[in-house]
């Protein structure tokens, strides 16, 4: 065991602050981390809030984890000190059933162990994320990370980058499809990037008026402001394929209406409340309503690895850990642009 620190929620009404965490030592098939950056996903603050009802505190948020390999345990083969890796969103599964063994843990038939907020396998209690400066995770869990990235501005690919690039992926888009891209945030603006280089003609909707630059910067052939109804109304029919990234209660029926026959909507924002579907949005042109869980760790390093060839990266702003409330409350007003990462060089050096 060794210690370090982290940054937690203790209640859904307080403040992140520091913590000291007690960290194994590398197992047989364990990588120690040190960790450089930590992107913030909103499935950080839905946790640290305990919007999703399921957390238990103290919660150490943090899943999209760039860093060095300082140690290895005996039986690792695929990495070794000094490497730069990645975990996302899971550190375990059962290995297993049908899902592990295609490549999808993401679809666990027991469930996979979350990077934080999960339940150890072996026992070993409640695991912490990558808001700290250390993590061990099992090798069958880490990624190789392309080393001419930007390592800060890969972090976020280990979760708003796979959860856009799986669906994109699974659902064949690509050239000749009109694709829409629904809230310009960490995930949408990866969807844009992943929907352009896959060769779509790519349509963003977004709330904000101030991010229509940004939106054709980023890839978007065109932007639609999602608040006029006469631009909505001009679109209804038109899209082989939509992803909503929102992170709220907003209106899908109005999404849906824009499919053509035949077309999919797939929905990656996880709001805390249920978004009510209309079915006649659905029988009137056969449509399809889906949903999409981030990714399987094969397809987590071939995103990698397809990033690493292509330069993709995410657009992100650098805080300080004891900026996080700020990067929190700043995410709410969707004043993003486009991922808040977290330098780790600024965790303080005891709890
Ligand atoms: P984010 O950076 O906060 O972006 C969300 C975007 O949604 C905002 O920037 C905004 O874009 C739009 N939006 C916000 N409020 C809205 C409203 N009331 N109506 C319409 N649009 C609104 O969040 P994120 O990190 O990308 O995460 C998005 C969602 O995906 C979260 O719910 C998160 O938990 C979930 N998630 C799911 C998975 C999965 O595996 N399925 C993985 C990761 C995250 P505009 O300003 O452009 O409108
Ligand atoms: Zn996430
Ligand atoms: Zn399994």
């Amino acid at each position: 065991m060794f210690s370090c620190v982290g940054y937690a929620a203790t209640a859904a009404d307080a403040s992140l602050g520091p913590i000291a965490l007690d960290r194994r030592d590398p197992g047989p098939e364990d990588v120690q981390i040190d960790i450089m950056y930590c992107g913030v996903c909103h499935s950080d603050l839905h946790q640290a809030r305990n919007e999703w009802h399921n957390t238990i505190f103290p919660c150490v948020p943090g899943h999209e984890i760039v860093g060095r390999v300082t140690r290895v345990g005996p039986s690792v083969t695929r990495f070794r000190a000094g490497e730069l890796v990645g975990v996302g969103c899971m550190v375990d599964s059962c290995r297993e059933c049908s899902s592990c063994r295609a490549g999808f843990e993401q679809y666990c038939e027991v469930g996979f162990v979350g990077t934080y907020n999960g339940e150890d396998r072996q026992g070993r209690g409640i695991t912490f994320g990558g808001y700290s400066r250390a993590i061990v995770v099992d090798q069958a869990f880490v990624l190789k990370v392309p080393e001419k990235l930007d390592p800060a501005a890969v972090a976020p690919l280990l979760c708003a980058g796979i959860t856009t690039y799986s669906p994109l992926r699974h659902w064949k888009v690509g050239p000749g499809q009109r694709v829409g891209i629904v809230g310009l945030g960490g995930l949408g603006h990866m969807g844009v990037k992943f929907a352009r280089a896959f060769g779509a003609e790519v349509v963003l909707f977004t709330t904000s008026a101030s991010k229509v630059a940004d939106g054709l910067r980023l890839g978007a052939h065109e932007v639609v402001l999602s608040k006029d109804p006469e631009a909505m109304a001009k679109e209804r029919g038109r899209f082989d394929f939509i992803l909503d990234a929102v992170a709220a209660d907003h209106d899908i029926n109005a999404y849906l209406d824009l499919l053509r026959r035949d077309g999919t909507l797939v929905q990656v924002g996880a709001p805390e409340n249920p978004l009510p579907v209309s079915v006649f949005s659905l029988l009137m042109k056969r449509r399809n309503f889906s949903g999409s869980l981030i990714g399987g760790i094969p397809e987590t390093q071939e995103m990698l690895d397809f990033c690493g060839e292509h330069g993709i990266t995410a657009d992100i702003e650098m805080i300080r850990m004891d900026e996080i409330e700020t990067a929190y409350a700043r995410m709410l007003r969707s004043d993003v642009k486009y991922r808040f990462v977290i330098d780790m060089a600024t965790m303080p050096e005891t709890a």
